[in-house]
């Protein structure tokens, strides 16, 4: 199946900007509902967004500020997730009879996205070349009948995105379990899985040990690999906010983003008139997968200040009470040279020296990250040289410090609490079985990766995803769609079209369901749903505004009857009941999920309720030894052959994970095309390359994506970005984290090659 070429015209290339946000933010918020919900039905939603009885953003997963809730309540790519939710458009038959699926797998995913929402269920029978209308209760029958015709459970998966709700998540992995498998891939596979394996090992929770509010008592905030301005933008108030208290921000990036520098806080006068607020103190430019040799230049730097300043540096007592392998970790510091740190991360001793006077200076740090820390081979090394810098100084554990892993998708970290995990702890299926009155199966599944390893040797045949974009989100997508092609079904419960409806198994369905935003009526009334954001906290949300159509439904009631018609003779379990009224399932996550005791009158009476974490709450470390670990990693980046490049892939300001709204990104200065690759201007000279020059990339799996045009950038040499999912194709599929099995998105070897016009 050819990868579609976007068509996009040349780049429009200008300056980028070095502020985020500002009247700029709130034009894009209006042009966004203008062209999709509409200005005042739109505006009039926006009002609830965020907002105690309102529905939660469909965005990412940085938390609200309930302590200092304000009437607008949300970003700009926060109105627009759900102004792409609530897109007038409609997706109908007629839509799937004018074109064909070969004719659609020709189309970018933008131009998927941008055909409107789902409206009725749709079938493609084996052979076909078009999807056709099929009721709800035959698609069941379909995928019930496919699902119980296979030799074993184990070759079915069952594939979850981080939209989706704590209620339809706890009770899919109850249905998956109950039909007798682990193999529960999740979103969270591809991102943050390097964060919950790494912390797991080393303080024993998977989970950042931050509040919001510990922002507001922070001396210190390191930002790294992280975009904040695009990816977490209402993180920019409250780094705003650390900064008026007088904390000191150092971003850790090797582009310094407009999102690090700078924030017009268009909920403030200045915002629209003023400057601004400056963020940043300190870029560190720090090369492609540089992290792990930044990082031991930074603890080296502290190491040798204590040498010289004994006891005025280190906490020695959370050290001493609290830690392990202290001795090894130093041991290791002092022998790594800084020739070693400054070659491995790209980054001068002096500026590392800049970073540490920082830090030091500084009685509280939170250090904050995202993908640019979790998707490389040895992304568990960098998270864990993370937590070595935050412990030197006991930066765990007390208010104003600690680690921040930064989701960016809405409930990511709750469906993983809910159990959509391939490697569920016994305690948890014990707990599940003894509640349901069934034994879980034990054996370990598929994770995404995994899933597409064994579709692509057959051993698994049948994929059901819970929202997402499978096909567009992994790597090296010439490998994926081969996979998924080979599957005998394909079901994909969405909202709106993206490239998982047009590459799929030999039959395909499509469940149309409701959107976060919309009001979703069962039997027993209006339903809320609830999800946990990125800092352990758990909120109501309730759709507002009327559903896109009659034939939707919503995720929990999909996985209900679609458990009743595959496993709904195994068990006692009344799946219908439980979508009747989702109070029936939070009694029920009340009695499995830890920290959830009195769940439904804790909503009522509080409206949130914030989960319990050791570290945070008790300084205590639920590790194998009882005590925080510290480690020792090598500096490994990937090995770059002679006259190749580092290749880093990256969202633009307009886009959400695989939804691509525009092809602008006004924070790089870019407009009209996302064929684009950001390049060293020395590096440019230097292959006789000009801005807007085309050239092609090819990778170590073969792939190679032609017709790319050069955009000139403050990038470290050596190194150049391209946009994801665009540049997925290049990226190896065997090419994973150690530990996590996360792909290595953020740090690709390319050939880059000038085409002759
Ligand atoms: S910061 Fe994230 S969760 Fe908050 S409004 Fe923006 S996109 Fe939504």
């Amino acid at each position: 199946m050819a990868i579609p070429k976007s068509g996009s015209k040349s780049p429009v290339i200008v300056e980028p900007p070095d502020t985020a946000a500002g009247p700029e933010a709130v034009k894009s918020v209006y042009r966004s509902l203008r062209d999709n919900s509409g200005l005042l039905s739109g505006a009039a939603a926006l009002l609830k967004m965020n907002q105690a009885g309102g529905f939660d953003c469909p965005g990412c997963a940085w938390p609200e500020d309930t302590e200092h809730r304000k009437r607008l309540e949300f970003c700009e790519n926060g109105a627009r997730a759900f102004a792409d939710e609530a897109t007038r458009k409609r997706v109908t038959a007629d839509f799937f009879a004018e074109h064909s699926i070969s004719e659609l797998a020709k189309k970018s995913g933008k131009w998927l996205n941008d055909q409107g929402r789902l409206t009725q269920p749709m079938v493609r029978k084996a052979g076909a070349d078009h999807y056709v209308p099929i009721t709800w209760f035959s698609a069941f029958e379909l995928i019930a009948r496919t699902l119980n015709q296979l030799d074993s459970p184990d070759q079915a998966a069952f594939y979850t995105s981080g939209r989706t709700s704590n209620e339809a998540a706890f009770l899919w992995q109850l249905f998956v379990r109950v039909y007798g498998t682990n193999n529960m891939p999740d979103c969270s596979n591809l991102c943050h899985e390097s964060s919950g394996t790494a912390l797991s090992a080393v303080i024993g929770s998977g989970k950042g040990t931050v509040r919001l509010s510990d922002f507001d008592k922070a001396d210190a905030i390191f930002v790294l690999g992280q975009n904040p301005g695009s990816n977490h933008p209402r993180m920019l108030a409250a780094l705003e906010r650390a900064r008026q208290n007088g904390a000191r921000i150092v971003s850790v990036n090797p582009l310094n983003e407009p999102g690090t520098q700078n924030f017009r806080n268009p909920q403030t006068l200045d915002g629209w008139t003023g400057k601004g607020t400056a963020l940043a103190d300190l870029h560190v430019p720090v090369r492609v997968n540089g992290d792990v040799a930044f990082l031991k230049g930074l603890c080296k730097a502290m190491l040798e200040a204590e040498a010289e300043r004994p006891g005025e540096v280190l906490d020695r007592e959370f050290i001493r009470a609290h830690t392990n392998g202290f001795e090894d970790f130093a041991a290791d510091i002092a022998g790594t040279s800084w020739e070693s740190i400054e070659q491995g991360s790209g980054v001068g001793q002096e500026t590392i020296r800049a970073a540490a006077a920082i830090a030091v200076a500084a009685e509280n740090t939170i250090c904050c990250w995202a993908m640019g820390l979790t998707q490389h081979i040895n992304a568990v090394a960098n998270i864990q040289e993370v937590i070595n810098f935050l412990m030197l100084r006991g930066n765990l554990g007390r208010p104003g410090a600690g680690a921040c892993p930064v989701r960016g998708h809405s409930n990511v970290q709750g469906d993983r609490t809910m159990g959509i995990w391939e490697k569920p702890d016994p305690e948890w299926l014990e707990r599940l079985g003894k509640e349901f009155a069934f034994q879980p199966p034990t054996a370990h599944g598929c994770d995404t990766v995994d899933t597409l390893r064994a579709m692509a040797d057959g051993r698994i045949k049948v994929l059901v995803a819970m929202g997402g974009n499978f096909a567009g989100a992994t790597p090296d997508s010439a490998f994926v769609e081969r996979a998924l092609e080979q599957c005998s079904l394909t079901v994909q419960i969405s909202t709106k079209l993206n490239r998982s409806h047009v590459v799929t198994g030999a039959t395909a369905i499509i469940l149309p369901v409701l959107g976060r935003t919309e009001i979703d009526r069962q039997p027993d009334g209006e339903q809320f749903v609830t999800v946990e954001n990125s800092m352990g906290v758990v909120t109501a949300s309730q759709g507002r505004r009327p559903p896109p159509g009659p034939y939707l439904k919503s995720e929990v009631r999909v996985v209900a009857e679609l458990a009743e018609a595959t496993v709904g003779t195994r068990s006692a379990i009344k799946w219908r009941a439980l979508a009747d009224d989702y109070h029936r399932i939070r009694d029920h996550i009340a009695k499995v999920v830890p920290g959830f005791s009195s769940f439904n009158d804790r909503l009522y009476d509080d409206g949130q309720i914030e989960l319990p974490h050791a570290v945070r709450d008790k300084r205590e470390f639920h590790t194998a030894s009882g005590r925080a670990e510290f480690t020792v990693h090598d500096i490994s980046p990937p090995a770059v052959p002679e006259g190749q490049y580092l290749m880093t892939t990256i969202r633009s300001h307009d886009q959400f994970n695989t939804t691509v709204y525009t092809d602008n990104d006004r924070y790089r200065g870019v407009s009209g095309s996302r064929e684009v690759v950001f390049m060293n201007m020395a590096d440019m000279a230097a292959a006789g390359l000009q801005a807007g020059d085309y050239v092609s990339l090819k990778s170590a799996n073969g792939s190679v994506l032609s017709g790319f045009a050069v955009v000139p950038y403050r990038i470290p040499p050596g190194c150049v970005a391209c946009y994801y999912p665009e540049a997925n194709p290049l990226v190896p599929f065997a090419a994973v984290a150690a530990g996590s099995n996360t792909p290595a998105y953020k740090s690709v070897p390319v050939e880059i090659s000038a085409l002759k016009s």
